[in-house]
């Protein structure tokens, strides 16, 4: 049959994250590419979820989310970077922060519009960009420290530009923005009556010291942003897609508009088991930047007699490595025969840009067990 469909997304293929962790399955590699962790959340915390599941809270939750998980948000970000938020206008509870950034991106730009990404760049924003009917604007980072050129948006702001997506700790370089780069974004989005969405779902994964500069602490910026975070990130549960938008309530209010019709609500007995969590182990976050330091020193340490080339990640649970001197294949190549014959599967580079560079480089994942992280890296000391 022929439906004569024309395509939306028409260059969009299934996720690379799929695509690899398939193909890991498939020959019992390692798996380094998505990344999820191997180990569970917490204990008191699935034992919070299954209290509230056994007791009757199983319908729809509030639009906005749980009022008592909003509260805890309000409660950490007060305390994480000294901004107040309302509850109530101000946060929004979604199922992932996927559905965050997309709900984001739909209730504000449009056709017409320009929205400025940095490649490389997460794959599920230029998709909703496109949806919205906008014009994704893509601008480097150049490695291998992958700072914002600041002087190159300056150059790409239009007339036309409406958004700009930022994401730190950032996906998949590892690179975090600086104080200087939140007050120059600061700066350009007031200027230029901006829209930030600032993906921070990496916010409490940061190391050597460095402090995560999250637009909350900006006033002025963040008067004017979408900041959204993932707790599938912090308590390792992925998989309970579950995530948050702290926006002003105007933006709010527009958000909430998409979400109501997206998704509507996210997962009740979750919500109530993440408030409880956050309020009886608020140490848990102090704990992640070292625990998240020390798998990444043990993976890097263990690939120090290896070919890789590396720059030590300052943030999330992911590490580049260059492998120009073990091969000659195009990223795409390299990852594949790496989890088909050396049995360990990490992420291409190139999938996260529009026009990827020549660079031999792939990410790994270390949010594994230990011994997951040395099995794979013998491997890759072994090539
Ligand atoms: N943004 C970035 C940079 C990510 O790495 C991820 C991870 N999957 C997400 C957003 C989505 O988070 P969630 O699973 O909560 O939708
Ligand atoms: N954010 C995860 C990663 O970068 C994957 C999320 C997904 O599979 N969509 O590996």
């Amino acid at each position: 049959m022929n439906l004569h469909l024309n395509s939306k997304l028409p260059h969009v293929g299934t996720t690379i994250f799929t695509v690899m962790s398939a193909l890991a399955a498939e020959y019992g590699a390692i798996n380094l590419s998505q990344g999820f962790p191997d180990y569970d959340g917490p204990a008191a915390l699935k034992e919070r979820v299954k209290h509230y599941l056994d007791h009757g809270f199983n319908q729809y939750p509030p639009m906005a989310g749980v009022l008592k998980l909003r509260e805890a948000i309000a409660a950490k970000v007060q305390r994480c970077y000294g901004a107040s938020v309302s509850p109530e206008s101000e946060i929004t509870v979604t199922p992932g922060a996927t559905e965050a950034i997309y709900c984001a991106v739909m209730a504000i730009a449009r056709s017409g519009d320009e929205v400025i990404l940095f490649d490389p760049a997460y794959d599920s924003y230029e998709p909703a960009v496109t949806l919205a009917g906008a014009q994704p604007v893509r601008l480097p980072l150049a490695p291998p420290h992958y700072r914002i050129d600041w002087q190159r948006v300056v150059d790409a702001i239009t007339p036309r530009t409406r958004m700009v997506i930022v994401n730190s700790p950032h996906n998949p370089t590892g690179a975090v923005m600086s104080r200087a780069d939140l007050l120059e974004l600061e700066r350009l989005a007031e200027r230029h009556n901006l829209i930030v969405v600032a993906d921070e779902v990496y916010e409490h994964l940061v190391f050597d010291g460095v402090r995560h500069e999250s637009v909350l602490r900006f006033p002025a910026l963040a008067a004017r942003s979408f900041v959204v975070s993932s707790f599938g990130k912090t308590y390792h549960v992925t998989g309970w897609k579950t995530g948050y938008c702290v926006a002003p309530a105007e933006l709010t209010q527009e958000l909430r508009r998409v979400h109501q019709f997206v998704t509507f609500v996210g997962i009740t007995p979750i919500q109530h088991a993440l408030a409880d969590f956050m309020q009886t182990h608020p140490e848990h976050l102090d704990e992640l930047p070292g625990f998240y330091q020390r798998k990444r020193d043990l993976f890097n340490t263990a690939l120090r007699d290896s070919k890789f080339k590396i720059h030590a990640s300052r943030g999330t649970f992911f590490q580049l490595a260059d492998y120009s001197a073990i091969s000659e294949l195009p990223d795409r190549a390299f990852a594949e025969w790496l989890t088909k014959e050396k049995g360990v599967a990490a992420i291409p580079l190139s999938v996260f840009y529009e026009t990827p560079p020549k660079s031999r480089l792939v990410r790994f994942c270390f949010c594994k067990e230990d011994e997951t992280l040395r099995a794979a890296a013998a491997r890759l000391c072994a090539l």
